[in-house]
């Protein structure tokens, strides 16, 4: 489904939207590069694994995104399209009537970009990338990278049952893929130190092969030749659940995890 208005992906159905200007580097004005972000990510990290978000609501043209699905059924990645990687590693086309309990989406709207034409390591991508964005350590940064990866090392995760684990509980299950020369695209946001526990700090990457049927959440990966697109977002606008997030059977604490 394509949209063509402006994207507003979580404003009709949830009232309590928060937005969280990240102002680094002093009093400068939001420049309205957004990533809309549902749901806090330490309610997850807890076991909060039955969000209220339709996936249909992340679908906007030129939108990129990732999360996960209801009962942490899978990893998801956005790319115009929802995309689900089951716990086999296999990619297929979302169905609308699918929820979320934690995604990001945003759009490139001006990114700066660049291609990486020898092989490196994830480090050093991470750090190409940070200095392609003129990293100022205190933004958002929202990155596409599409090519060849020499290597990429991805997992993903299976359907959980109530009561839910934390999520460092149900990673510990599991399934790790690797493939070798494969042609696909990451997408990827790196959160600051200054989001706290409300999203990942630091790198969280997601992939998917050119082919649509393969993915996952990514370990490690070694490009090899990648055209790359980041932009640095100053805006951070999360909904929360409309729901009491300390009134199920997930326990409350335990949530140095991993992302999903
Ligand atoms: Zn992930």
């Amino acid at each position: 489904m394509i949209h063509t208005q402006r994207p507003r992906p979580f404003h009709l159905n949830f009232a309590f939207a928060l937005v969280l200007a990240i102002l680094a580097g002093g009093c400068t004005a939001p420049s309205g590069d957004k990533v809309y972000q549902y749901a806090p990510f330490h309610a997850l990290a807890a076991g909060h694994f039955d969000g209220d978000l339709a996936v249909s609501q992340l679908k906007h043209h030129d939108y990129i995104g990732l999360g996960t699905f209801n009962r942490l059924d899978g990893e998801m990645i956005v790319l115009d399209e929802v995309y689900q990687i089951r716990s086999d590693g296999q990619a297929v086309v979302a169905g609308d009537s699918l929820r979320t309990p934690f995604s990001e989406v945003t759009r490139l709207r001006l990114p700066a970009k660049r291609t990486f034409d020898s092989p490196m390591s994830l480090p050093e991508l991470q750090r190409a990338l940070e200095a392609l964005a003129g990293d100022d350590r205190g933004s958002i940064l929202a990155c596409r990278i599409d090519g060849v990866f020499a290597s990429i090392r991805v997992r993903s995760v299976r359907a959980q049952d109530q009561p839910y684990p934390t999520l460092a509980e149900a990673v510990k299950q599991q399934k790790v893929y690797e493939c070798r020369q494969i042609r696909g695209t990451i997408v990827a946001f790196r959160f600051p130190t200054t989001i706290g526990n409300m999203n990942v700090q630091g790198w969280h990457m997601h992939f998917i092969d050119a082919d649509r049927k393969v993915g996952g959440h990514v370990l490690d990966v070694q490009p090899q030749s990648v055209h790359a697109a980041v932009q640095k977002c100053s805006v951070l606008e999360l909904t929360l659940p409309p729901r009491d997030l300390t009134a199920t059977s997930a326990p409350a604490a335990g949530h140095a995890a991993g992302p999903e």
